[in-house]
């Protein structure tokens, strides 16, 4: 029988034991594992070691559902847990593994490894502009330090994800019950990296780039554009993959994006979809070769 959700494995065993599965299914992506499944094994098992204060419950936290129902994200109303002290931690164990991984970008990688360790970067103010997309304060602090903003950016995105995750699945649950029909994250804002179709019919559920919470949206519907014409979207996959069209790229032509699914009705063991989503790369690099373009930026879908 089918589970009506997706079932995940998010720890650090889980994840060696889905890179090595992925290598064994696809040989052919044994340089992309080595390169970048370091760095999905070093931001869990921080998230292991670093786990969030037993204090941050939900219990003496409410959410404002009217603004909930207005389209306004959790983190929004009730703002993220302060986590300046820990994110000094982070630094250290996400850098290595992402200038291995990220070669084309080592140096601005480095500079910002250094700015870091050297105080050249303030961190609380850098952590704060980001969260607020401060555009200026993090142009003023890259130029600091000499390197690229669209790296810089993305690095602190990498770095705040192992604290969005922790939040977001705490304060996820605040939301269940409660309908959502917009096609980005009601916990953070941000769009779906992959989705997962589950349960009875395959029922969509869409997973947060950025802070790994997923929510039910319909299939039909395209979660950037909101189109639901269905002679507007249509899907590929990989012939060569050994799962055919169990793994696919739903695209929108009215929008022209793209979304990697996974159906994972046969499926018995849990998941985990990052690394997933890294075994589908074959597909994202199809669907930008067609002109289409991801919902949001990942590490897997950018180097393509
Ligand atoms: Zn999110
Ligand atoms: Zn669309």
């Amino acid at each position: 029988m089918s589970k009506e959700r997706i079932r995940h494995d998010r720890s650090v065993k889980g994840i060696e034991k889905a890179l090595e599965t992925l290598v064994l299914g696809k040989p052919e992506l044994d340089g992309i594992v080595t390169a970048f499944g370091p760095l999905l094994l070093a931001k869990a098992a921080f998230k292991e070691e670093c786990p969030l204060p037993e204090s941050f419950k939900t219990e003496s936290l409410s959410l404002d559902q009217a603004r909930f129902s207005q389209g306004e994200p959790v983190f929004a109303s009730l703002g993220m847990m302060d986590f300046q002290d820990d994110f000094k931690r982070v630094v250290p164990r996400l850098l290595p593994p992402m200038k291995d991984a990220f070669v084309g970008i080592r140096e601005d990688l480095e500079k910002i490894e250094k700015g870091f360790s050297t105080h050249g970067i303030d961190t609380h103010e850098c952590v704060r502009a980001f969260l607020n997309d401060q555009q200026q304060v993090l142009e003023k602090q890259a130029a600091q330090i000499g390197a690229s903003l669209p790296v810089f950016q993305f690095v602190l995105g990498q770095l705040v994800k192992p604290f969005m995750e922790m939040q977001a699945a705490v304060l996820g649950p605040l939301t269940e019950g409660l309908q959502w029909l917009h096609g980005y994250c009601p916990v953070c804002g941000s769009h779906a990296a992959i989705a997962g179709l589950a349960g009875e019919g395959g029922k969509r559920w869409l997973q947060c780039a950025h802070c790994n919470h997923e929510w039910r949206f319909n299939r039909h519907t395209c979660p950037r554009c909101n189109d639901s014409d269905h002679s507007k979207h249509e899907y590929f996959f990989d012939e060569n993959s050994p799962v055919k069209a169990g793994e696919r790229v739903d695209v929108c032509n009215e929008c022209r994006s793209y979304l990697l699914t996974m159906d994972l009705r046969e499926r018995i063991d849990p998941v985990n979809m990052d690394v997933a989503a890294m075994g589908m790369m074959p597909l994202d690099i199809l669907a930008q070769q067609k002109g289409y373009t991801p919902l949001v930026s990942t590490p897997w879908n950018s180097v393509t």
